[in-house]
């Protein structure tokens, strides 16, 4: 059989079975299995650690910085992730103890798909470009990557804003994407961390400002040239607010 069938069998085998252990698990009516099919935790996290779970976490909580600040994800446990861990456990009604513990790792583990994304965005809704992240500005992987931690950013938001929608517009572009639709040649969108949000359940403005406090640099909203039918936000390296009719300046 060629690889590729085998594998495909193989997969089937693993659903068959997960499907298999579901019903198993809710005959006997147990507590769901933690969503971590992306990356698990083996011990608590304080201030001082580091690592690749640091950085993990840090990707996680990075929707929970101090207002205008931008939590750098270098693997070092610093004073700033330590307040972005206890405001993401204020967040979500756990003890605020700034460090990751079973508590915290288990409300992401609820938060996250198994391709590390939260719950309530996917990579394909950040591309609708390529389906590989190609040909941006970095490589594939830092596009993607950046991605991700633009998601963990909006599900902050999301969940700021009363877990209502938020709506995608247009995430990471190739060159040839953004010359399509005539973005900036330096456009944020060209390395993956740019989103753009239409209007939907909040307003622009409503969103732009809560930007503010959910890890962006840059904002650009109403009033800023192009930006009167969306707000754009990305997390380029020095800040840069301009949407000027929600007040939202640097
Ligand atoms: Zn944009």
């Amino acid at each position: 059989m060629p690889r590729r069938a085998v594998r495909a069998v193989l997969a089937l085998v693993m659903v068959a079975a997960a499907v298999l252990v579901g019903t198993a698990a809710v005959a006997t009516a147990g507590p769901a299995a933690p969503k971590d099919g992306c990356f698990t935790w083996s011990h608590d996290l304080a201030e001082g650690a580091s690592g690749d779970d640091v950085k993990q976490l840090q990707i996680r909580v990075s929707g929970y910085p101090a207002s205008g600040e931008v939590i750098a994800v270098d693997g070092e446990f610093g004073p700033a992730t330590k307040a972005a861990v206890a405001r993401f456990q204020k967040a979500y009604g756990l003890s605020e103890t700034g460090k990751g513990d079973s508590a915290t790792y288990n409300k992401i583990y609820e938060l996250q798909d198994d391709d590390c994304s939260p719950a309530h965005f996917a990579f394909g809704e950040l591309n609708n470009c390529n389906s590989d992240w190609s040909g941006g500005a970095v490589s594939a992987a830092e596009a993607k990557s950046n991605a991700l931690r633009t998601m963990w950013k909006l599900e902050a938001m999301r969940h700021a804003m009363g877990d209502k929608p938020l709506r995608v517009t247009s995430g990471f572009r190739s060159k040839a994407c953004n010359d399509q639709v005539g973005g900036a040649a330096s456009s944020r969108h060209l390395f993956g961390d740019a989103a753009d949000l239409g209007a939907g359940s909040h307003s622009l403005c409503e969103m732009a400002k809560e930007a503010r406090n959910r890890g962006f640099h840059g904002i650009l909203g109403p009033g800023f040239p192009g930006h009167d039918d969306h707000t754009h936000v990305d997390h380029r390296s020095s800040k840069y607010w301009d949407a000027p009719d929600c007040g939202v300046t640097n």
